[in-house]
């Protein structure tokens, strides 16, 4: 079934159904260029985080944007504008450590970040009080139309530089966005949406200490930002308990 594209045969609407993206993707990219793409960005990504002291993960993010830069349609996506940022985002533990990262170095006090998400942590730990763990918790139903945690007052990303594949992949090249249906915004528009998740999963393996390690199936497990925040606060509770 033919999916509707624009006429330069770009994803229009926001995509948030990820078997249908792969089936567009599978349309759109040749086997042969995902392949190849694949392949090369796993090489410059070593060369890269090498030659500017970058962790691997950042060495990718700046391929990507360099892709996204090299479209002739100018992005309309300005600072100032979360309209994207009012769904759920999903990140792979590599992604997580690299927002980790960044609040590191930038001070944010991620206990602050989780106060701005009470609405939502709160429903959270009612379905914990009913017995539940936090695999079990429906995320998406309790995130939907919710800002991110990550979401500034001025609507700027406070972990821009280290946002997750699933924030750099829904952009705006033909209107500013005007809705929290992301009507303007586009999917699938550069290869690197169809080889991201699978260069990310490989770094995350790679990165794994061998002992640990389980066969690499091109793909690592992803949490919602909720999720992860809970996960991270959990753990430094339990720290300070021993
Ligand atoms: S991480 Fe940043 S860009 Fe992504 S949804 Fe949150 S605020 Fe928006």
């Amino acid at each position: 079934m033919a999916l509707p594209t624009d006429h330069n045969g770009m994803f229009i609407q926001g995509m948030t159904d990820s078997e249908e993206l792969q089936k567009f993707l599978t349309l759109k990219f040749p086997q042969g260029e995902v392949q190849e793409t694949y392949d090369r960005r796993l090489d410059e990504v070593k060369t890269v985080s090498k030659q500017d002291s970058k962790t691997p993960l950042r060495a990718f993010w700046k391929m990507v944007d360099r892709s996204f830069d090299q479209k002739s349609e100018p992005l309309q996506c300005q600072e100032g504008c979360g309209h994207c940022c009012y769904t759920a985002v999903a990140a792979t533990q590599l992604e997580w450590d690299g927002i980790l990262n960044n609040a590191r170095e930038n001070d944010i006090d991620l206990n602050q970040v989780i106060e701005r998400s009470t609405r939502t942590i709160s429903k959270v730990r009612k379905v914990l009080d009913q017995g539940k763990d936090l695999e079990q918790v429906d995320w998406h139903r309790l995130v939907i139309n919710q800002p991110c945690p990550f979401l500034n007052d001025d609507q700027s990303c406070m972990v821009y530089e280290d946002r997750p594949l699933d924030c750099r992949m829904v952009v705006a090249y033909r209107d500013a966005c005007t809705s929290k249906n992301l009507e303007h915004a586009q999917r699938a528009v550069v290869v690197d949406e169809a080889v991201g998740p699978t260069v990310i999963a490989r770094l995350q393996h790679e990165q794994t200490p061998k002992i640990k390690r389980r066969k690499f199936t091109g793909s690592q497990k992803v949490r919602l930002l909720h999720h992860w925040l809970i996960l991270w606060q959990e753990k430094n509770k339990k720290k300070k308990r021993r």
